[in-house]
């Protein structure tokens, strides 16, 4: 079977893959990116039916194009994302190969480069760019000891309301995700149990400017990984109906029934920990930061923002913080079905390399593998907090691409010094 060579193979092509593409274009780096399915195909097969971007559209974007006919204020829906990425592919003439799945990468022994086993054959390449994603396979922490028999799926599986049977619903997990299904479900009739753990809480807007535009200002998607041992906490957003703040009493004021984190199932009964009030104090004291450093901010640079005070008023605690439930019969409550919105992991099992560690996490510097010649792109925390979100993939694909550029040199070494030998033989 014949082999197909290139310079740089890009394994996905989500966002991360298009961006790698870009810059690796501008460089003058030859690749070849391949998508299994179709370009950014997790936003239109993997999401449920009404997402929209949590961020804006003047800021979910590379910088390179705007989202055109969408309020850049507004929310662009999940497939407008992806038309987005098909038409900022096509702009440069990315040359991204869809249907395409790569099984298998190996290093080539006993001279430098990889082998890559694909749908279609096989290509070598110097350099492998692993795109596959931040959130690939999702994750049902194991804490139910028993069947309660009551169909379960995970947030990703979740399109809309009427898939579900009639009846309660219960949802384990509050970030972006589990926050917005619920709310969805509630809003459809639906009787609707929400299990919260820890998690941020930024205003969706303040004295007049997005949260992602204060988050920027202020530094905080910069932030580097949390250190070792700190919790990463997610941050519950919705850009739902226009955008709003996730108010978690506000939700209990209108019938969802707040929990603390889930703990466990046995006998009819699902429990769950004390924490309810704890967890919804420390996403009340994040949110008040973020004011606080925003009021900061206005008075040393001296904006003329509008004040906010109403900002600060706090919804009354609904029944359900008030006396908090720990154990909740589950067919009583008429529960017919649960959603796991428990996030995601990576799946790197078709690259064959010693890149990883214990746990299966990739061994890298900002994308840089251990594995000279290996790169990561759109990881979550890659370089900072924005890493795995489209404005921080485009930044992080140029990092990875000046890396991939200073490799090509050393690797073209003797090929330089060969063209120097070869012009003085003939000048002689
Ligand atoms: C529910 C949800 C909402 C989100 N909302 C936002 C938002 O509003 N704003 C924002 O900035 N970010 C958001 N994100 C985060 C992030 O932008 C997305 O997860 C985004 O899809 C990540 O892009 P990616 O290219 O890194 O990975 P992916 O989109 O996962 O792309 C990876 C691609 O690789 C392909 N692939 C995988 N394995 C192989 C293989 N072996 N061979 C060939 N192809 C392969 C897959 O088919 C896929 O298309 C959201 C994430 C989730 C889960």
């Amino acid at each position: 079977m014949p082999v197909e060579k290139t310079d740089t193979l890009v394994v996905g092509g989500g966002q991360a893959g298009v961006a790698m593409s870009e810059h690796l274009t501008r460089a003058g780096i030859p690749h070849i990116v391949l998508e299994r399915y179709r370009i950014a195909e997790r936003w239109r097969s993997e999401r449920w039916d009404s997402l929209v971007a949590n961020g804006p559209a003047w800021h979910d974007r590379f910088p390179g194009m705007t989202f055109g006919n969408i309020d850049p204020d507004g929310f662009a829906a999940k497939e407008d994302v992806a038309d987005y990425f098909v038409a900022y592919a096509e702009k440069f003439g990315a040359p991204i190969r869809c249907g395409v799945e790569v099984t298998e990468v190996r290093r080539i022994d006993g001279r430098p480069g990889f082998s890559a086993t694909t749908s279609e054959g096989m290509i070598e390449a110097n350099n492998i760019v692993a795109a596959t994603g931040p959130f690939q396979k999702p994750v049902i922490p194991n804490l139910f000891s028993v069947d309660p028999g009551i169909p379960q799926m995970h947030s990703s599986a979740y399109r809309n309301p009427e898939q579900l049977p009639e009846g309660a619903v219960l949802v384990i997990g509050a970030g972006s995700s589990g926050v917005q299904i619920a709310e969805e479900l509630m809003r459809s009739g639906k009787k609707t149990y929400l299990s919260v753990g820890p998690h941020d809480r930024p205003p969706r807007a303040y004295r007049g400017r997005d949260f992602c535009w204060w988050l920027g200002v202020l530094g905080k998607w910069d932030m580097p990984a949390p250190q070792p041992g700190t919790e990463h906490v997610t941050i519950a957003v919705s850009g739902a109906r226009g955008g709003h703040t996730v108010d978690f009493r506000q939700l209990g004021n209108q019938g969802m029934i707040l929990l603390g984190r889930t703990e466990g199932y046995s006998d009819g009964l699902a429990k769950f920990a004390p924490d309810l009030v704890e967890n919804l104090t420390n996403g009340d004291a994040n949110y008040l930061s973020l004011l606080d450093e925003a009021d900061a901010y206005v008075k040393r640079n001296g904006l003329d923002l509008p004040e906010e005070p109403q900002a600060r008023r706090m919804a009354p605690d609904p029944d359900c913080v008030i006396r908090p439930i720990r154990e909740l019969d589950l067919a009583a409550a008429g529960i017919t079905s649960i959603i796991w919105a428990t996030g995601f992991v990576t799946d790197y099992s078709w690259l064959k390399i010693d890149a990883f560690d214990g746990k299966g996490r990739p061994r890298h510097q900002r994308g840089v593998s251990v594995e000279p010649g290996v790169y990561f792109l759109g990881l979550p925390w890659q370089s900072r907090r924005g890493s795995s979100f489209i404005w921080g993939v485009w930044h992080d694909a140029r990092h990875v691409a000046d890396q991939i550029a200073i490799r090509r040199n050393y690797m073209e070494y003797h090929a330089s010094k060969r063209e120097f030998l070869e012009a003085q033989a003939l000048a002689k």
